[in-house]
């Protein structure tokens, strides 16, 4: 994290932090040349440091990244676990099919973790249930999914084991119970919940610089939420398409190229779609974007 011009690394051995009592973290400055090169070093990345005579050290060098987010600004993130309710609110789908297309935009890959299980509980569930749908629909395209818990703990051992030695970020709106479940893979980092800020009269604080917590099975998890904004000002609406993967096998035989699969002749994804073979709720939701995009490009 920056603050102050500093930075804190922690020196990690075999894929785990080595703290040491009283000093958590090494507290360092970045050298010049970095600057000079208009980079800066981001939390998340792996640096390279050398420690001078009073216990500060100067980053010397940063590792090559394998992905870097913009809001918030983390280096090396593996995971994006992107957290809906199922009830409370409800499940909203276009939202989390937004949240997708930001992470495949980002190269991240997604845990999508369905919360608020017990919510459910006594309500018969059948072939028919929308929880078992979405949960099919989205493996069946390739993402993970977990049903968790926070009241019964669910799901939490495998998210747990899941993240263990990966960088992830949390992603969802807010009451769908993120902090609860963070709160319950590492107890002691007291997170305030909704609940709580509630009783106290005040909202979450919000903290401006980003630190990573790490929990004990060596996952580090970032304290701010991730994708914080979703609008599409920075994607091109040609890109889109390549967001929703389960399309590719598809596009890739259209017939015409940069084929925006919304009216051309000789369009695979359309024909799939009727077909059954691409849900007719992600292509609604990619039509609904594309024209969000189109929109957005035409304003500013
Ligand atoms: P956040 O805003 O996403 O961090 O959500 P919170 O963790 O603050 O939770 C929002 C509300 O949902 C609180 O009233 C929690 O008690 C409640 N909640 C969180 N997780 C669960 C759960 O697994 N089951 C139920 N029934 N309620 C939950
Ligand atoms: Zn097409």
């Amino acid at each position: 994290k920056a603050l102050s011009g500093y930075y804190y690394v922690k020196p990690i051995l075999n894929g785990r932090a080595v703290t040491t009592e009283g000093q958590p973290a090494i507290q360092c400055r970045a050298r010049g040349v970095f600057r000079d090169r208009g980079i800066s070093p981001l939390v998340g990345d792996h640096v390279v440091y050398t420690l001078s005579d009073h216990d500060e050290g100067t980053v010397t060098e940063i590792k090559p990244r394998h992905s870097q987010l913009i809001r918030p600004p983390i280096a090396n993130v593996q995971f994006a676990v992107l957290v809906f309710s199922l009830r409370e609110p409800d499940l909203n789908l276009p939202l989390l099919d937004k949240f997708l297309v930001h992470i495949e935009h980002s190269g991240l890959n997604a845990i999508i973790c369905l919360t608020k299980q017990d919510l459910l509980d006594g309500k018969v569930m059948d072939k028919k249930d929308p929880i078992i749908f979405v949960q099919e629909l989205y493996e069946q395209i390739g993402y993970e999914v977990i049903l968790t818990s926070s009241r019964s703990g669910m799901g939490q051992e495998q998210l747990r084991e899941r993240l263990a030695g990966h960088i992830c970020v949390f992603s969802g709106q807010s009451g769908v119970g993120k902090s609860s479940l963070l709160n319950a893979l590492m107890p002691s980092l007291n997170l305030e919940t909704n609940e709580i800020s509630m009783k106290l009269g005040r909202g979450k604080h919000t903290t401006r610089h980003v630190e990573l917590i790490e929990l004990d099975n060596g996952a580090f998890v970032a304290d701010t939420p991730g994708f914080s904004q979703l609008d599409f000002l920075e994607m091109e609406v040609g890109d889109l398409s390549s967001c929703f993967r389960e399309f590719k096998p598809f596009s890739d035989e259209c017939k015409f190229r940069g084929c925006s699969h919304l009216h051309e002749p000789g369009c695979k994804v359309i024909a799939a779609v009727k077909q059954g073979e691409i849900a007719q709720i992600r292509y609604d939701n990619y039509m609904q974007f594309y024209a969000e995009m189109k929109d957005k490009k035409r304003r500013y």
